[in-house]
């Protein structure tokens, strides 16, 4: 019976030899399937990223924004201790003031977990995408907030025919500018049900999911 499933011990022992093989952590990062966090320009390869990041911390010690943090343990266990993006502390210029231009969390890395390509600029480089829980944004509610949309430094939020704020899901690069002074649950403001402010910077794909599936309507 065994040889007709092809399952004897020699290759049992391959398929043991080939899954330490893949715990080479990008590969444990498939098995786990944890959960997508925003990263540093260039380490949006989330698989690649797990693999080679050391946890060294230079990148979060380096930039000039601090809006790079180390991952906590909620966020899973091959996440732990991994630079994310926290844009209630700052947002990323992409060190434009900064290194003649270039990222320098990019530049740090020793293991290239953070990688660009010659030609990136701000705007090919994507952290992210924007997204707004429309329940929890003022401006959305008709009560007059324009502050992210006046903030965006890539014109990447506008308005619909009813003035209610739109990300422009193609210009946006999540930088996280517009997280950082959103006021929603901020300064007083508060509404109904709210957790988070109400523009928050995602990865591409779950924000990809969120709307494809029209989770907020
Ligand atoms: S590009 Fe610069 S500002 Fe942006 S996360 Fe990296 S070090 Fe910080
Ligand atoms: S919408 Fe927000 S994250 Fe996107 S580019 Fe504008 S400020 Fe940056
Ligand atoms: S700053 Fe926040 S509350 Fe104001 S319009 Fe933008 S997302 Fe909505």
């Amino acid at each position: 019976m065994k040889a007709q499933l092809g399952f004897t011990r020699r290759t049992f022992a391959i398929g043991v030899t080939g899954v330490l093989a893949l715990l080479g952590l990008g590969g444990a990062s498939r098995l786990v399937q944890e959960k997508p966090l925003t990263r540093p320009p260039g380490g949006q390869d989330e698989d690649d990223f797990i693999g080679a990041c050391l946890r060294c911390e230079k990148c979060l010690e380096v930039c000039p924004a601090q809006v790079i943090v180390p991952a906590t343990v909620e966020a899973g266990f091959l996440n732990t201790r991994t630079p994310t993006m926290n844009f209630k502390l700052g947002w990323c210029d992409y060190c434009k003031d900064y290194n003649g231009g270039s990222p320098k969390c990019v530049d740090v890395c020793p293991t290239a977990a953070l990688k660009l390509a010659v030609d990136s600029t701000p705007e090919n480089t994507i952290i992210g995408k924007a997204y707004i829980v429309k329940d929890w944004c003022l401006g959305w509610q008709g009560k007059g907030c324009r502050i992210c949309l006046e903030q965006c430094p890539y014109d990447a939020i506008t308005t619909d025919e009813y003035s209610r704020i739109r990300v422009k899901y193609d210009a946006c690069n999540g930088c996280g500018r517009c997280e950082f002074v959103c006021v929603s649950l901020m300064s007083g403001s508060y509404t109904p049900g709210a957790t988070d402010r109400a523009i928050t910077i995602k990865p591409t794909q779950i924000v990809d999911f969120l709307l494809a599936n029209e989770v907020n309507g």
